[in-house]
């Protein structure tokens, strides 16, 4: 692909030292956090730029293909001792809205998924004062009760941390008795700007830096495969944007263990962000299309998935994420809990309906495995 650019606006005003950086991600090179950290900058011409490469190095990496999985989320509680200022999904024991769902609940919940075609369940939950390893054990034996092929992807970093924490366990022996019991892997959420400036605001009590990434290496060398997720868009710099991307591609250039990356765009109403007034508005389309395709070419050659969230940015949003180095449009989630707490609308989405915004943009839909196999 010529980096010559087709409008004369673009020809006129992309700086050069703007065009080398892309031309090295075109020649499949490596690139620096601060070269991340100027596209992550992109504006007018220098952004549909930056736009046009990421598809390119998309349709290098995984052709016209848009996968999405069948799933179902289960938030089974909402009770945390989380302090997330990002977070409107927490409550405290004994608020009139917290719940915890019963074994039962969790059982009729994983048979409608199974009636629905899922081929995975997504568990994730507060950290319950009361919940300690066992808990999070019986949670998987109710699943695999109700189904011994569904994938159960659950339970974060963060959720590990609170059930080793409690029980006084090593993330060694959570991880691999869960496994035992029929985890499948888990969601590289509780991520969200891997930078400790960052984590001291937004989210103080949560693993650390170091403490997320030797989580998620210790998963990856039990053979559980994980996500890896980036929460933009609430006190993190262009910059520190850039360095997590490249602590994600470190970590998988150690391990692996990623299956795909998950941009998330922050939803600030009804969080304590929002109400302190330090962030009062989502991401726009732009930041959007900056982080996407700067994930795409900062992650080339490493993880071949970049998925984007019609949860977080509307079936639209997905859409235009699509043609700036997107390949994925995550599941079909049947509830969606979280992301609903803070302001967002859309719960469900049929397959039919993901396949539609794919093949809308003449690509390919594709039902798969959580772990990207063909279905
Ligand atoms: S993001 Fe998770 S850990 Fe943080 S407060 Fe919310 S529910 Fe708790």
């Amino acid at each position: 692909m010529s980096l010559r650019l087709q409008t004369r606006m673009d020809t006129v005003l992309a700086e050069p030292e703007f065009e080398e950086i892309l031309q090295h991600a075109l020649a499949g090179e490596e690139l620096s956090v601060a070269e991340g950290e100027q596209l992550l900058q992109a504006e007018g011409p220098e952004l549909h730029a930056l736009v046009r490469v990421a598809d390119e190095v998309r349709r290098r990496a995984v052709g016209d293909v848009v996968t999405y999985v069948v799933n179902r989320n289960i938030n089974f509680t909402n009770v945390c001792v989380g302090t997330c200022k990002f977070c409107a999904f927490r409550r405290s024991p004994g608020d009139p809205d917290a719940y915890a769902f019963t074994p039962e609940q969790i059982a009729a919940k994983v048979r409608e998924a199974v009636k629905f075609g899922a081929t995975e369940v997504c568990i994730q939950g507060g950290l319950h004062p009361e919940f300690g390893f066992d808990d999070y054990l019986a949670i998987l034996r109710v699943v695999r009760n109700v189904s011994q092929s569904i994938h159960i992807h659950a339970f974060s970093p963060a959720e590990l941390d609170h059930a080793a924490r409690r029980d006084g366990l090593s993330i060694e022996e959570v991880a691999k008795t869960l496994r035992e019991a029929g985890l499948n892997s888990v969601p590289g959420t509780a991520a969200e700007i891997l930078v400790d400036r960052v984590r001291a605001i937004i989210c103080p009590k949560k693993p650390s830096t170091k403490e997320w990434t030797d989580i998620i290496k210790t998963c990856h060398r039990l053979g559980l495969p994980t996500t890896a997720t980036m929460l933009y868009g609430t006190v993190e710099t262009p910059r520190e944007r850039a360095e997590h991307l490249a602590l994600i591609r470190e970590i998988q250039r150690e391990t692996g263990g990623f299956t795909e990356f998950v941009p998330l765009a922050f939803m600030p109403y009804n969080t304590p962000l929002y109400h302190e007034g330090v962030v009062r508005s989502p991401p726009n389309t732009v930041e959007s299309l900056r982080v996407h395709a700067v994930a795409r070419l900062m992650l080339a050659g490493h993880i071949d998935n970049i998925q984007t969230s019609w949860v977080k940015l509307g079936p639209r949003g997905a859409q235009i994420m699509l043609g700036a180095g997107a390949n994925d449009l995550s599941g079909t989630l049947l509830e969606e809990n979280i992301t609903r707490a803070a302001g967002g609308k859309r719960q469900a989405m049929l397959p039919k309906q993901l396949e539609k915004l794919a093949l809308e943009l003449g690509r390919v839909p594709m039902q798969r495995t959580t772990t990207y196999g063909l279905v």
